[in-house]
């Protein structure tokens, strides 16, 4: 059986939570049918999934899950205009709600409605965010129920131990899911793990483009709940982790990456950083640079602060870098580049 399927959901509402970013709200019977375990429906960390998007004027590519790669290759060999496109997008939250259809779950994903720096307009998973309506069917492609959840955080990994989380602003709904699943002591797996204990800390960071993204209903359910403390939001989280988050808005006067590469500086000199040698500043790329994603996890045997960085992948690496330059083990690192300056990314 596939671990992998394409399912078929309806917008139940959109609302625009921050000036840049859209939250798409779905449901339907068919996400009965994802990993939830027994605590069902809610936040799953940094869990993604894909959306299959049809090009306009177009009726939905029928996915066949039973020869993926067959079926990939033949998709990307069709123009756009006809096929669409597949882009990816964090699990943001999730309930039940009571539809039509009875009982069923539903979603939400939140899109950055962002321009293309390089080719002009919006990118065609940005125009699709900020075009839906109450009603329109959306397909999604997903992890099958006996499957597990597509991720990289390391619940193992954070557990009793400092955290230090770096994102973009495509990276705003993994840092709070993952906020809100350290608050309400979800696990990323279908059921609690035995032993993982919470994080004692978590300082995160998120780089949006104004000050109009950095919203209450954008970031975790628990900044509700903090006290301002010198531009920081601090709130202690009912796991007991001390959370302290810190919106960082670009404006117009920052360039993209300048804010979050101070803000890792800082934390690289505060308590999160063990004291270790200072490791070579030349670090040489592996093979994680595939030419289109960078991507790697910390290693899951490992005990140093846990450091989480995700944003565009030139952003991560430089980020990454900057770590590994005042000594933090490369194995204590995750990066991810959500995306490619100039690149169309599925
Ligand atoms: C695991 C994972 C989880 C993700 N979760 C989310 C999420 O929850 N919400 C979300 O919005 N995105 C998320 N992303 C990023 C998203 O998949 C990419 O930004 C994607 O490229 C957007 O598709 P698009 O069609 O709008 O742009 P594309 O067609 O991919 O790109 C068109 C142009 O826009 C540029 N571009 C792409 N994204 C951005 C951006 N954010 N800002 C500025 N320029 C950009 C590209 O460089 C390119 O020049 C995630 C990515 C990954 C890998």
């Amino acid at each position: 059986m596939s671990d992998i399927q394409a399912v078929m959901t309806r917008v139940t509402r959109t609302e625009m939570v921050g000036e840049h970013l859209v939250r798409v709200s779905v449901a339907g019977a068919e996400l009965r049918t994802l990993p939830w375990g027994k605590s069902g429906p809610g936040p799953r960390a940094d869990a993604y999934f894909k959306v299959v998007i049809p090009a306009p004027g177009h009726d939905h590519v029928r996915v066949d899950t039973s020869d993926l790669s067959r079926w990939r290759q033949e998709f990307l060999s069709r123009p756009e205009t006809e096929r669409g496109w597949i882009r990816t997008y964090t699990l943001r939250d999730a309930r039940v709600v009571t539809t039509a259809q009875g009982e069923v779950p539903e979603m939400d994903l939140d899109v950055v409605v962002h321009e293309d720096e390089v080719h002009g307009g919006l990118g065609p998973g940005a125009r699709w965010g900020s075009e839906l309506a109450p009603a329109d069917t959306v397909q999604l492609l997903v992890p099958s129920a006996t499957g597990n959840w597509w991720a990289c955080w390391d619940e193992h990994r954070a557990g009793n131990n400092r955290v230090v989380f770096a994102g973009d602003e495509t990276a705003l709904p993994a840092a709070a899911a993952i906020v809100d699943c350290v608050d309400q002591s979800i696990s990323l797996g279908s059921d609690s793990v035995p032993g993982t204990g919470a994080p004692q800390t978590l300082h995160v960071a998120v780089e949006v483009p104004s000050h109009g993204d950095a919203t209450l209903p954008a970031g975790p359910a628990a900044l509700s709940r903090g006290v301002m403390t010198n531009g920081d939001i601090r709130v202690t989280l009912r796991s007991g982790t001390e959370l302290t988050w810190t919106w960082l808005d670009r404006g117009e006067s920052a360039t993209r990456n300048e804010l979050l590469e101070s803000w890792v500086g800082r934390q690289l000199k505060g308590p999160a950083a063990t004291a270790r040698h200072a490791a070579s500043s030349t670090v040489e790329e592996r093979e994680e640079d595939t030419g289109d994603f960078v991507w790697a996890t910390a290693d899951a045997a490992g005990h140093g602060p846990y450091w989480f960085l995700a944003a565009e992948s030139s952003a991560v690496k430089s980020l990454r870098r900057l770590c590994v330059s005042h000594g933090v083990p490369k194995t204590d690192i995750s990066f991810m580049g959500y995306w490619k300056r100039g690149r169309a990314t599925e």
